[in-house]
């Protein structure tokens, strides 16, 4: 079978490949957050709505590339886990009828976060329609997900490596210096890596954040100016995704004005979509931004890489400032208040002035 890649990694490529000569009704993705689970879903998808099996070059395929085909769903939680009225979503797409052709596509993501939900997905997934196939995908295949794994064909996603996501940016034109800071900032993602590598303001947003130690002292008024700096460079950092966005809607608005407004996917939804996404991309950037001040306690360790400016800590004083932003890092995750969150780290991190 020809037609555009299926899958980053040869291996899974070529797995996804084969299981298309036969399709079944439920799939079950898992490997680590930026493996290219989503975009392999997308292009699975399109592959399985496509007449000619993914060409890459038909309506349907372009529509599922950019987001906009009707019958391939995309569903996404938007708290920290996946809740029932978004399983109850899942379920209700999945019993309807496709929209545009034979089948229609559900994928739905971190379903390893759907410990509370499991029953209910685990029934849906089950007993879909004919026309239905889902597309689950996870971060890990805990125990948990044993029984949800065992009624889905399983398709591992390895992480990607630094110098595959460098070599990878350098082939597509992106300069190595700047390949290789996207690749390392990226977390292992190639989304996060290509849209860091068009971002020129990467590595200033890398040295303000290496600054902040230096830069902290014992008023809360520096607390207050540092955290609004930060959240200013956060918001600077999402204009590529903007921008990305953007493009989405006048694509989505063109393909509804050549093919009618039921061969793209309710504007409503595509906005929610690029929400999520936002929101995702933010935690990322954020996640990114505590790695980098956590780093710049740790060379406080070594004298070499130390500046003038730079006064030594003590071991147990970096100790607790790198697992205080560590721990700020994760609970990210959990969607608190963006600057409640800084500045309790920032006052955390005065102890160390
Ligand atoms: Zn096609």
């Amino acid at each position: 079978m020809t037609g555009p890649r299926l899958a980053l990694q040869d291996g899974t490529d070529t797995e996804l490949r084969a299981l298309l000569e036969r399709p079944g009704h439920a799939y079950l993705f898992v490997g680590p957050s930026g493996s290219g689970k989503v975009s392999a879903a997308r292009a699975f998808a399109a592959a399985l709505l496509c007449e000619r099996h993914g060409c890459g070059e038909c309506a349907s395929c372009a529509a599922a590339e950019v987001g906009s085909h009707p019958d391939l769903v995309l569903i996404e939680r938007s708290g920290p886990a996946l809740t029932m009225e978004e399983v109850r979503s899942a379920t209700a797409l999945a019993l309807r009828a496709p929209l545009g052709g034979q089948r229609q596509v559900v994928v739905l993501r971190d379903v390893h976060l759907g410990r509370q939900v499991m029953p209910a997905l685990l029934k849906t997934v089950e007993e879909p329609p004919a026309s239905t196939v889902f597309v689950l995908l996870a971060d890990g295949a805990g125990p948990e997900l044993a029984t949800l794994a065992s009624r889905c064909a399983v398709v591992h996603f390895e992480r990607l490596g630094v110098d595959w996501l460098t070599s990878t940016l350098t082939a597509e034109g992106v300069p190595p210096d700047r390949a290789q800071l996207a690749a390392a900032a990226s977390g292992g993602s190639l989304v996060r890596a290509r849209l860091l590598a068009t971002d020129d303001e990467l590595a200033l947003r890398r040295d303000v954040w290496m600054s902040v130690a230096g830069r902290l002292d014992s008023t809360g008024c520096t607390v207050a100016s540092l955290v609004s700096e930060l959240t200013e460079l956060t918001d600077r950092a999402m204009q590529p995704l903007r921008s990305r966005h953007r493009e989405q809607l006048r694509h989505h608005a063109e393909h509804a004005k050549q093919f009618g407004s039921d061969s793209v996917v309710p504007k409503k939804l595509l906005l929610e979509q690029q929400r999520r996404e936002e929101r995702r991309a933010r935690t990322e950037e954020l996640q990114a931004g505590l790695a980098a001040l956590a780093e710049s306690y740790r060379i406080r360790l070594t004298p070499a890489d130390r500046t003038e400016a730079q006064r030594p800590h003590s071991v147990e004083a970096v100790r607790d400032a790198a697992a205080c932003i560590e721990r700020a890092g994760r609970s990210l995750v959990r969607n608190p208040n963006e600057t409640l969150l800084l500045q309790s780290v920032l006052v955390r991190l005065q102890q160390h002035v």
